[in-house]
């Protein structure tokens, strides 16, 4: 059992890092509550333990002081609701008197909520004394903040050598990511398959250069294949390009072909004639795409090359879309990612989808409940898979 589980905090208080930076509409209304859902099993147990709960987070981005549009005081009700009508108090500020002073006077099974920490510019630059001041408190110190882990923010991680070993720990939430990943990055059972999609290779070079030590596919998707496919001398028409990018492609072929890692590029794509879901539409081999037609999606080919690979895996890594699956006309390669992805799980396979877009696009065709594991953290997630440390997982587990 894991040092969260097999805790007892009757009458402990326990300051828990959550990521409660949910969307707010311009009436203060919440209109999606995933990350406070996702909190609630670890705040659920320490009620339950007859402990009290002090929570901590960010919303958006204050400019280093307090704003009426970034306050955490309208999740109060929607939060006593999801606890089944927890009293939850709150305190104007997540330090000084009066936050002390509502600290002190908890009782067991109650919640306290503190205002944004991100009024103060101290918890993004990771100020030791802002820490001491949050860790004053508390008895014992939780991180299920996974989202926010490869930030070294006060909160986040300079927070935790405030509290002794045994009284610093994961929620629920961070231990499901956490071992999800592990799973994944040191345990992966061969074939192991990473989907990487989006638009720009830019963004993930760091992620597929750490893959090729571990995978045994990588499947490239997305507008960031037309950058590898010009890298070979194919024709891409107007698709996305980053010319500066041309030589780490073909180094990055050159380095898989030389550590026996298989690279899947899209064999066709769908193409249109502008940027738009009306546009006219064909279909071209993705490296003759002629000039005026733009790739958006994956073809039908590539669609079938790339469910082969995928069902046939044990580990299955998906970050990024296969297209612009926000228009209707090229989603097609990413639901069918999602099916195979889906299929490969039934028969067996571990699946993480990890990443801002591919999980609204598993999201959005229905499919989060037929991977092994959807993350809540994107940046994290990607930050985890380029292989860093993560500051916010590093500082718990420090000894
Ligand atoms: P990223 O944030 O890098 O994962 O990129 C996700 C975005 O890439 C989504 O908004 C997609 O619409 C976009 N995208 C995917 N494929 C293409 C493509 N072929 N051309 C342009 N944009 C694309």
């Amino acid at each position: 059992m894991s040092k969260f589980s097999s805790s007892n905090f009757k009458d402990q208080k326990v300051l828990i890092r959550v990521d409660f930076n949910v969307p707010l509409n311009s009436k203060f209304e919440i209109t999606d509550d995933t990350r406070m859902r996702a909190a609630i099993p670890t705040i659920k147990k320490i009620l339950n333990d007859g402990g009290m709960v002090i929570l901590m987070s960010h919303l958006g981005r204050p400019k280093g002081g307090p704003e009426e549009k970034y306050s955490l005081r309208p999740l109060i009700k929607h939060l006593s609701e999801l606890l089944g009508g927890v009293t939850v108090l709150f305190a104007n500020d997540c330090i000084g008197e009066q936050a002390y002073t509502t600290a002190g006077m908890m009782r067991p099974g109650e919640v306290l909520l503190l205002e944004n920490l991100r009024f103060h510019p101290e918890e993004e630059k990771g100020d030791e004394d802002f820490a001491r001041k949050l860790a004053r408190l508390a008895d014992v110190y939780v991180n299920d903040a996974f989202g926010t882990a490869h930030r070294a923010h006060a909160s986040t991680a300079v927070i935790a050598k405030f509290f002794p070993v045994e009284k610093r720990m994961f929620g629920l939430l961070m231990e499901s990511e956490v071992k999800s990943a592990e799973k994944v990055l040191h345990q992966s059972q061969r074939p192991f398959t990473a989907i990487i999609g989006g638009a720009k290779v830019s963004d993930k070079i760091l992620i597929i250069e750490n893959l090729l030590k571990k995978a045994t596919d990588i499947i490239i998707g997305g507008g960031m294949a037309y950058t590898f496919m010009k890298a070979q001398g194919g024709k891409i028409g107007n698709s996305l390009c980053e010319e500066d990018r041309l030589d780490i492609a073909r180094d990055l072929l050159k380095r898989a072909e030389e550590q026996g890692v298989c690279i899947h590029l899209p064999s066709d794509s769908i193409i249109a004639d502008k940027f738009d879901n009306n546009a006219n539409i064909s279909t071209a081999p993705s490296n003759d795409i002629p000039d005026g037609w733009l790739g958006l999606d994956i073809g039908e080919n590539a669609r079938s090359q790339f469910a082969n690979v995928i069902k046939r895996s044990k580990t299955i890594l998906w970050n990024g879309p296969m297209g612009v699956f926000e228009m209707n006309n090229f989603q097609l390669g990413t639901k069918a990612v999602a099916e195979a992805v889906a299929e490969a799980t039934q028969n067996g396979a571990f699946s993480l989808v990890g990443g801002g877009d591919s999980v609204a696009a598993v999201n959005q065709f229905g499919f989060a409940d037929k991977v092994s594991y959807v993350s809540t953290g994107g940046g994290a997630m990607l930050e985890y898979f380029e292989g860093k440390t993560l500051p916010g997982i590093a500082a718990v587990s420090a000894l």
